[in-house]
Order: C-alpha cells, then sequence, then structure tokens
C-alpha cells in the first residue's frame, strides 16, 4: 500500500487531459498530454507542448481519477502523449502501473483497456532506466515526427515511426492495425467547449489548415493553434 500512496502523491507536468477521444488508438480512450519535449521536430502539431515549465501541475493521484472515471464510462484504453512522456519517466512509470492496477478492477469479460504511450525517441536513444519507465504500456509508437515522410498508417503521424506492441493484450489489440491505412476522411477529431476549441488526433499533411478553415466558417476560433512556428 505504501508504493501505491507513494505513486499517487508524485508530480507531474502535463498539458491536456479529455475523455472520449478516438483518434489516438483503437476505440474511446482517455488521452493524457504530458508537458515537455526537447526534440522539437520541424512541423510539430503540439508546440504549446515543448515548455517544460508550461501546462499545468498535477499529480499521478488526479490522473488516476481520471482514467477510474473513464473507465466507469466504458473507456477502451489510455493514451498518453505529449510533449514527450520520457522527460518526465517516474511520473510515466507511476501512472502507467497505477493504470494497469485501475483497468483490473474495471475488467470486463471480452477485454481490457489498453495503455499506449507516445515517445519521439526510439529505443537505445536514452539510458536504459528512463527506457523502463515504458515497462506497463501494451503497445508505444517510437520516433521523432518527420514532415517530409507522411504516412497513412493509422495512428503515426510520419513513415518512420514504428507502432510496437509490447504485451498479449497489446499484440491482440495492435496487431491487426500494424499495416492498416486511414480511410479517406478527416483522422483528426475537434472539441469545443468553454475552454477553447481544440484538435485531437494524427492529421495528415494539410489537414491542419483545412479544419481550421472549416471551423471558422462556422465561427469557431482554434485555441492557440501551435502548428505555426
Ligand atoms: S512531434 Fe512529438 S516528439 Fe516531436 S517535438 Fe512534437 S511533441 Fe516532441
Amino acid at each position: 500500500m505504501a508504493a501505491i500512496a507513494a505513486d499517487a502523491a508524485q508530480h507531474v507536468r502535463i498539458a491536456d487531459g479529455y475523455f472520449p477521444v478516438d483518434t489516438l488508438g483503437p476505440g474511446r480512450r482517455l488521452a493524457l498530454w504530458f508537458q515537455g519535449c526537447a526534440l522539437a521536430c520541424p512541423g510539430c502539431m503540439s508546440r504549446h507542448t515543448w515548455d517544460s515549465a508550461g501546462g499545468r501541475a498535477a499529480t499521478i493521484g488526479e490522473l488516476l481519477e481520471l482514467w477510474d472515471t473513464a473507465l466507469g464510462r466504458g473507456a477502451e484504453g489510455l493514451t498518453i502523449s505529449g510533449g514527450e512522456p520520457l522527460e518526465q519517466p517516474a511520473a510515466l512509470a507511476a501512472l502507467l502501473r497505477g493504470a494497469v492496477r485501475l483497468r483490473q478492477r474495471h475488467a470486463r469479460k471480452d477485454r481490457s483497456a489498453d495503455l499506449l504511450v507516445y515517445t519521439g525517441h526510439e529505443p537505445g536513444e536514452v539510458p536504459a532506466e528512463v527506457w523502463a519507465a515504458l515497462a506497463g504500456a501494451d503497445a508505444v509508437v517510437t520516433g521523432r515526427f518527420r514532415v517530409g515522410e507522411p504516412t497513412d498508417l493509422v495512428w503515426r503521424g510520419s513513415a518512420n515511426q514504428r507502432l510496437v506492441p509490447r504485451t498479449p493484450l497489446g499484440a491482440r489489440r495492435y496487431g491487426p492495425h500494424l499495416a492498416r491505412t486511414y480511410p479517406p476522411g478527416p483522422r483528426v477529431s475537434h472539441r469545443a467547449d468553454g475552454t477553447g476549441t481544440r484538435l485531437y488526433g494524427v492529421p495528415a499533411r494539410g489537414e491542419l489548415r483545412l479544419w481550421e478553415r472549416g471551423l471558422a466558417t462556422a465561427g469557431l476560433r482554434l485555441t492557440n493553434p501551435s502548428w505555426r512556428p
């Protein structure tokens, strides 16, 4: 029990959190965006997540409460993106440990909610003890976003990025999607509420500007669109 309490007290900086998101992995998911990324990929759609002092402070306990609520509402997975989650490895490891415990409490007969993590790093690029923070993930998407290498493969932003199942659950859920491509149509979804209008997902080249124009036609303005330098 002491380890659980210690994990819940762990601090983390996050950019955003939202449920349900259906464009960052299979099914309806809770998405959490970690704050801070030093990788600075040209064309990144999430420049607002780069500043490690930006976003807001949270505890792992708060994020696990969001996960608990999402599971209660039928969440099929948790996606952790950013920003670069491996820049806060202790928090990432604690979040994944807690997320595994909570999904066991909510386990359904047919499937368990999976845990997917996006990292801009490749295996071997960070110290082993940092990479070990991914231990609880069922699948990871690895590699920088390269704006000059577009791809139609689902949930990947550029052709160099790899979707890698890491557990039997990850293999079951992601195996059928490894070579699957997006159908024609939007790859991102939008959320508009009292705090602003945001886009969630992995857009095709040029898609963000189309969204911006379409939303403007509907009288909506994106909140600090951050794919522009
Ligand atoms: S695409 Fe991802 S890894 Fe690259 S700068 Fe943006 S947040 Fe960082």
